[in-house]
């Protein structure tokens, strides 16, 4: 069908074909992680983590540090997060002293002195700790990492804009952060007044503007399309607003409406949400729009202008995936605090617990509070390779398989080629012998080719994941 092209863009141009869309859209993982989050077992123990920490320390390099900050002073109706809904900012800092004692236990487990190339806020709504605490949370860390204050440091923080006051960016700034993410989901009043998140365009501007006056860059927006009351034409105004404020980065997520799984999402009543075939419009529409004003599609709901980082890593074939989404520092070792927090090392993931009264036991007990994980064989690590490749590359290259892994790709995934060709026989995938190459119309349906490859997720298994689209 329509075939976009965005400008200056060399990697395929976009074609949006419902027939293949149908036909390949079923439930799939976003591959965050591989093995994913649903693999993860509580027979992995605290012992196993410590273990992969210490091989992680031996090998050294440099270190990704994420947080979670649960709280949050609203309940959006949508929401799927793990959090805490308290109007008590009080309870910030007991939350964040225990957040250091457990950094305490993790820096001399990963070692102090490597490098923090990566740090992240997320949650919950990171911007609601109150300055001071922001201020101790940041102190701690500095005393326990070795922060870093050199240009191409990644330090990022989610923001909801009804959160921030005078001092927050400022605040966040001198904190050493250098990038921010802004929830906004819709612009329209009636849409979100359905979900219980009032939040006018001006105040998102506002805080857009102040971020670019003090020099924080990629920021980006995220939008959610699938929410009540929304029609193709009421996301296309939302769009075209949002597009105005030029952010450098947009998140474009699916709502997915699960009131059997997360509770807040009983507030909404499914007859007010957009019908599939009226989600797949605003998709495509979404899509077309982004690319006409400029954006390149990253892929899995990312875009970003062409000179931002990270569709400039994408071109350049150095783009990585893990639990923060897309992300241009390859090498780091995932240190992860905070309730339900997941860390990554080159062969272990592990979980912290996500019921808040159990974390603080464990901390308040002086030991880890990890639940469950899984540790990774080597055909774990070579598939996770793959699927990185195609997810974040939208290709993959033989030689540098064989390079990678000193395997011959043809004999390895002998089945999964096998598997794999009703997909280039519907050009979603080219394959000219060397690579396998993300054709125009597979890209929206990067989750269902990765899947060949996982090999937990044989063709139609699992309803646990969300539908691809
Ligand atoms: S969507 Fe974000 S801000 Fe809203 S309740 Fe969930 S975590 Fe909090």
């Amino acid at each position: 069908m329509a075939s976009d092209t965005a400008a200056a863009n060399h990697l395929p141009a976009f074609i949006w074909d419902e027939a293949l869309i149908r036909r390949y859209d079923l439930s799939g993982p976003r591959y965050t992680s591989y093995p994913t989050a649903v693999e993860f077992s509580h027979d992995f123990s605290i012992e196993d983590m410590v273990k992969a920490a210490g091989r992680s320390k031996a090998a050294g390099g440099p270190i990704s540090l994420y947080t979670h900050l649960p709280f949050c002073a609203h309940l959006c109706y949508y929401c799927a997060c793990n959090k805490v809904i308290t109007k008590k900012r009080d309870k910030a800092m007991p939350y964040v002293e225990r957040v250091l004692r457990e950094a305490a236990l993790q820096s001399k487990l990963f070692g102090a002195d490597r490098p923090v190339q990566q740090l992240h806020w997320g949650g919950g709504t990171p911007t609601f700790l109150p300055k001071d605490v922001m201020q101790h949370l940041m102190a701690g860390y500095g005393e326990l990492f070795n922060l870093q204050a050199g240009e191409d440091r990644d330090y990022s923080v989610e923001i909801d804009p009804r959160e921030v006051d005078e001092d927050t960016l400022p605040t966040l700034w001198q904190l050493g952060f250098n990038r921010i993410s802004l929830g906004v989901q819709d612009v329209n009043p009636k849409v979100q007044k359905a979900v219980n998140r009032v939040q006018p365009r001006e105040m998102t501007e506002a805080v857009l503007s102040e971020a670019r006056r003090i020099g924080f860059r990629s920021i980006n927006l995220d939008l959610i399309y699938g929410l009540p009351y929304q029609t193709p034409d009421s996301f296309s105004e939302t769009l075209e607003s949002v597009i105005e404020l030029s952010p450098d980065r947009l998140s474009v997520f699916s709502y997915a409406h699960l009131p059997d799984r997360f509770y807040p999402q009983t507030r909404i009543q499914a007859d007010t949400l957009p019908s599939p075939q009226q989600k797949l419009t605003i998709l495509h529409n979404t899509i077309n729009r982004l690319l006409e004003a400029g954006y390149e599609y990253i892929g899995m709901d990312h875009f970003a202008k062409p000179d931002d980082s990270l569709a400039v890593a994408q071109r350049e074939g150095r783009l990585h995936r893990n639990f923060q989404g897309y992300t241009t520092h390859s090498d780091c070792d995932l240190v992860s605090l905070g309730v339900s927090a997941i860390g990554q090392t080159d062969d272990a993931y592990f979980q912290n617990n996500h019921d808040l009264p159990s974390w603080e036991a464990s901390v308040d007990a002086g030991q880890l509070a990890i639940v469950r994980g899984v540790g990774l064989t080597r055909d774990d690590r070579i598939r996770r390779w793959v699927i990185g490749q195609l997810i974040c590359q939208f290709r993959l290259d033989r030689s540098q398989f064989t390079q990678a892994w000193g395997e011959d790709f043809d004999r390895y995934f002998a089945d999964e080629l096998n598997r794999l060709k009703p997909m280039v026989q519907d050009e979603l995938v080219g394959d000219d012998g060397d690579r396998l190459q993300v054709q125009p119309a597979g890209r929206l349906l990067i989750r269902a080719i990765c899947q060949i490859f996982d090999l937990y997720r044989k063709e139609g298994a699992s309803q646990r994941f969300s539908r691809i689209i």
